[in-house]
């Protein structure tokens, strides 16, 4: 694209620049980048996208494929971002989320870890077809085509990626196994058939999702009004497996590996409760016809006394009955489909009352409570929520209550039968048409508490022993009722009438049912259908497609038909990371020693919106694939066949959208000029425009193309201002103006490469950095200060240590100590908090450092330049998974003028061989590894801090005492005070700086008075 055309001018002075130069040419070289790299100079900055075309093109050939890291070996690491669908566009919130896993995969990479980050295509699915139905072309070529020009964007934002695991979910090759899986959960009976109401659109003839019907319950794309048909559909028994999948978020909560809204949306998504099965008789009001019990599941059955009403839901075979011969309920049933579940519409049944189940036991004492309840059908109550029925309690529920308040017109009490305190009178009853009203009956008592005065033995009983009672008592006297648990989730209906799917390998014949397909006969592909045959038309084309539909029965051979309904793509998604482990797999899913090998993902990257299906429906086939032999170990005990370690959601990103004040229209970026220095103003009025962040959309006119921008401004520049901008979780309010403080920073980064902390007096000496990236201090100081011959030999008490140190100047002290507590600070961001926007920051601090001191160092020595490259080499090595390119292009640079030499030694770890070429290269920064941080060196060079004493709240003197310890003082600065589990720390440490050998004797620092240290000053 734009980027790699303009990079003919940087490739020739690169390729100036590799010839072997003296030390004094490569002063004046020095030098002369010096001049190049004035950080006014607008044409340096310019080139970093000509840095990313660079080094993108040399990652592609094998000498500049970064080589293990030393000797290390940490196993394993599987980092993930979600896996995108080709819509064609790679939009900013795709650029954040690879950015992310990008930058996370690279940091496990230096620290020696095997790095599985791979990338696919979520490529199935509706758009792809509608597109085919809109334009002609076939929903293959669609997605194909789509791919083609993502990979491309993808490949400009220097990601690194294991193309060679790259898979498509639309690809037979795959899909093959997504059949195999199905077929796997039939054979359980985890796959069934089953009749079930769903949205039907008669135009386009085919079924829609929920988010699909707008809220006229008319169809998103026809404009039909939707239907409610009952149909035959695929379900897959996630039921089976809801209490592993609740109990197993605690997996997850441990060391919040994953984000607690996460887990919170899952455990209310799966919803089980704890409650009670009773149920209620039936009659017409004049007492001459019996109906069917209904059945009610509650779960706070110590509030039946208050028990208003029962409310049937709109489909049950009553109100069905009913409505056969009463016209108005009939019309009330058909209108209620389209109306949302949270309506609080209701009709009452006519001629017919429920009587409580209290009065059918004969318990006594009951005076207060209504024997017969009317009965009402109402929207609100779920078919599949306990038998699709629910008595209301207006007075302990707030939908009964809503619902009792809309469709009651007479004067209603509210009965409160339960109360906070215990004794309080069954007379509390509310009136709602009473201004009077003492209690809010917009609020009932939704709480537990106790039963109320006046209903016999149960009066003053707690919530929960009046449940267990209220059971018994039920079933004594032989009337229905039972502990029972309720669970929100529904079995998963993966049944699509589309074409572009995974087909379902069932056969259908006459005789002998439904037939799994034959393992043998996989995949069942997809007929391939010419691009015009799509055009204009509605419903699902495999149904019309007779030479592909008719096929014989495996079993009896007689003529048969294919099951013509394709899976929903979630059942894609629920195993594709699977896959990865094992792409080319053509026998199985997956090989169950890479399944062991591989799993679970380390860490899992993705947006928030699917917290709940997608990871509920991975988790899952996970758990299912554990009972199979294709996961034997379900990742260990520990893991309980959990697919995913850990997760990331980013947020959103939002754009800056411009509107005008006066009408609040949105508007277009050529009607805002941006020219005033007031501020932007609205060209037509000159008005000063409304600006805001908003979720990016076509209409609000305030989308970036993240091609643009990397074209602008250089990948790895928009990458790191992507980081830095908000912490990965939060939402990204995208300014591309103040890409230009990265700019600067990176800059400065590229000046300090061209070495020009390096007094000239060394470096035309030749100066000679250390081999090993990871040399500690102390040996490097012992090489400048042999161990026979202490530094200070006037210190006696000194350790051998202590005494190498001693031959640093504060300086130099200073230097390492920031250098060693960002190494500290910035691994524990990209390892453990992946606050990356705090290692963005970090490391401009030490950038800062560094460049603000370079002038104090024209008269270093030897040891004062290697720690100088070493500090600046970390923090190059620390920058490179953020801005991979440009660390490299510094780390080249660098080493090209301070170790030319050693770069042209072949077995010197800087020298990349090149066999077939006489140039020699810099070997990747990527396989140095990523800087140790060495908490004992930070023990040795600590310094001391001010400390004032008070005696009596006055100011005695102050004193210099050693630092407390790094974690301590965490601690102290976030709780304001030291934790409990610190107090031992805090001790310890206050009897050192009081009793330790050296510092009994304090000095203050006001009056030079000497104090000694004893126990009543601390
Ligand atoms: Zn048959």
């Amino acid at each position: 694209m734009q980027v790699i055309g303009s990079c003919s001018f940087l490739s020739m002075r690169w390729g100036c620049s590799r010839r072997p130069v003296r030390p004094l040419a490569l002063y004046t070289l020095r030098r002369s980048y010096a001049a190049t790299t004035n950080p006014g100079n607008e044409s340096l900055k310019d080139h970093f996208g000509a840095i990313d075309a660079k080094w993108q093109a040399r990652w592609q050939q094998p000498q500049h494929q970064p080589s293990p890291v030393k000797d290390v070996k940490k196993g394993k690491a599987y980092i993930l971002p979600m896996f995108p669908y080709p819509s064609g566009n790679l939009h900013l919130g795709h650029l954040r989320v690879y950015t992310i896993s990008d930058v996370l995969a690279r940091f496990k990479q230096m620290q020696g870890y095997d790095v599985i980050h791979p990338i696919g295509w979520d490529a199935f699915g509706l758009p792809a077809e509608n597109a085919a139905i809109e334009r002609g072309v076939s929903p293959a070529l669609w997605t194909l085509q789509n791919i083609a020009s993502m990979k491309k964007q993808m490949k400009v934002m220097g990601g690194r990626w294991d193309w060679d695991r790259e898979i498509l979910t639309c690809d037979p090759s795959f899909y093959k196994h997504t059949q195999k899986l199905f077929l796997l959960l039939h054979e359980r009976g985890l796959a069934y058939q089953a009749e079930s109401m769903v949205n039907f659109d008669p135009v386009d003839k085919t079924v829609l999702a929920n988010e699909q019907v707008d809220a006229n319950g008319c169809s998103w794309r026809s404009g039909a009004k939707v239907q409610k048909i009952m149909l035959k559909q695929w379900f897959l028994k996630i039921k089976e497996f809801q209490q592993p999948l609740l109990d197993d978020l605690e997996v997850l909560a441990k060391g919040n590996k994953w984000p607690e809204r996460v887990l919170t949306m899952q455990k209310h998504w799966l919803g089980k409760s704890e409650g009670a099965k009773i149920r209620f008789q039936l009659e017409n009001t004049d007492g001459t016809r019996s109906w069917p019990e209904v059945e009610v599941y509650t779960t706070r059955i110590d509030t039946l006394f208050g028990a208003q009403y029962l409310a049937l839901s709109t489909s049950h075979p009553i109100v069905t009955k009913l409505a056969e011969t009463h016209k108005q309920l009939h019309d009330f049933v058909q209108g209620a489909r389209k109306l949302p579940s949270d309506s609080k519409d209701g009709y009452k049944l006519p001629e017919i009352r429920a009587k409580n189940p209290l009065f059918s036991a004969g318990l006594v004492g009951l005076e207060n409570v209504p024997e017969w309840i009317p009965v009402y059908t109402a929207p609100y109550v779920l078919d599949h929520y306990g038998s699709g029925a629910v008595m209301g309690i207006p007075g302990h529920d707030t939908r009964d209550n809503d619902f009792r308040q809309e469709n009651t017109h007479s004067p209603a009490n509210v009965k409160i039968v339960v109360t906070a305190e215990k004794g309080a009178s069954s007379k509390q009853t509310v009136d709602t048409t009473s201004a009077a009203s003492k209690v809010d009956t917009a609020k009932p008592f939704t709480n537990k508490g106790y039963v109320t005065e006046g209903f016999g033995k149960f009066s003053g009983m707690a919530s929960d022993e009046a449940s267990d009672v209220i059971i018994e008592a039920l079933r004594t006297n032989n009337v229905f009722a039972e502990k029972a648990e309720n669970w929100r989730l529904r079995d998963w209906l993966i049944s699509r009438q589309r074409y572009w799917g995974t087909p379902i390998p069932i056969i259908h014949c006459d005789t002998c049912g439904p037939v799994p397909v034959p393992d043998s006969d996989l995949p069942i592909e997809l007929p391939a259908l010419a691009d015009e045959y799509f055009i204009g038309k509605a419903g699902n084309p495999l149904q019309n497609i007779q030479g592909w539909k008719n096929t014989a029965c495996p079993k009896c051979n007689a003529p048969a038909e294919r099951e013509t309904d394709t899976m929903d793509t979630f059942m894609d998604s629920s195993w594709y990371f699977m896959r990865f482990l094992d792409p080319a797999n053509t026998a199985a899913p997956i090989s169950s020693q890479k399944a062991d090998a591989g799993l679970p993902v380390d860490v899992y990257v993705g947006g928030v919106e699917h917290a709940i299906l997608h990871l509920l429906y991975a988790r899952f086939i996970s758990k299912f694939l554990a009972t199979t032999p294709l996961w034997p170990s379900g990742g260990g005990s520990e893991n309980r066949a959990e697919p995913f370690k850990q997760l990331i959601t980013q947020g959103m990103v939002h754009g800056k959208t411009y509107s005008d004040p006066s009408n609040g229209r949105f508007l277009r970026p050529n009607e805002v000029d941006f020219t005033d220095s007031r501020g932007p103003r609205i060209k037509s009025s000159g008005l000063e425009p409304v600006v805001s962040y908003e979720k990016m959309s076509k209409s609000k006119y305030n989308g970036v193309d993240p091609g643009e921008t990397i074209a602008t401004h250089g990948a790895d520049a928009t990458r790191a201002h992507m980081l830095f901008q908000a912490p990965v979780s939060e939402v990204l309010e995208w300014n591309p103006n103040s890409i230009s403080g990265i700019k600067r920073w990176f800059t400065r980064i590229l000046r300090l490469s061209a070495g020009p902390w390096i007094p000239t007096t060394i470096l035309e000496n030749g100066f000679i950095p250390p081999k090993d990236q990871d040399t500690s201090l102390l040996e490097i100081l012992k090489r400048f200060h042999p161990s026979d011959k202490p530094a200070d030999p006037r210190s006696r008490e000194l350790t051998p240590d202590e005494s190498l140190v001693q031959a640093l100047t504060p300086k130099e002290v200073e230097l390492w100590l920031k250098t060693q507590s960002t190494i500290a600070s910035v691994t524990d961001s990209y390892s453990n908090t992946h606050a990356l926007n705090t290692v963005v920051s970090d490391l401009m601090s030490l950038t800062n450092r560094l460049w603000d001191t370079q002038s104090l160092y024209n008269s270093g020595s030897q040891l004062s330049c290697t720690l100088r490259y070493l500090s600046f080499t970390s923090l190059l090595r620390m920058l490179a998974p953020i801005a991979p390119a440009f660390a490299e292009e510094c780390w080249e640079r660098l080493h090209e003028v301070v170790a030319r030499k050693q770069v042209d030694q072949v077995d010197h770890p800087l020298h990349a061989p090149e066999p077939t070429s006489e140039i020699s290269y810099v070997r990747s920064i990527f396989s140095f590894g990523f800087p140790i941080h060495d908490p004992h060196i930070v023990k040795l060079l600590s310094p001391t801090q001010t400390c004032a004493v008070m005696i009596d709240g006055r100011l005695k003197f102050t004193t210099e005492i050693p630092m407390p310890p790094a974690d301590l003082t965490s601690e102290v600065d976030e709780g304001g005070e030291a934790k409990r589990d610190n107090k031992a720390v805090v001790r310890e440490w206050i009897r050192g700086v009081s009793w330790g050998g050296r510092r009994r004797r304090i000095a203050s620092a006001l009056t030079g008075r000497v104090w000694r240290g004893c126990r009543w000053l601390w």
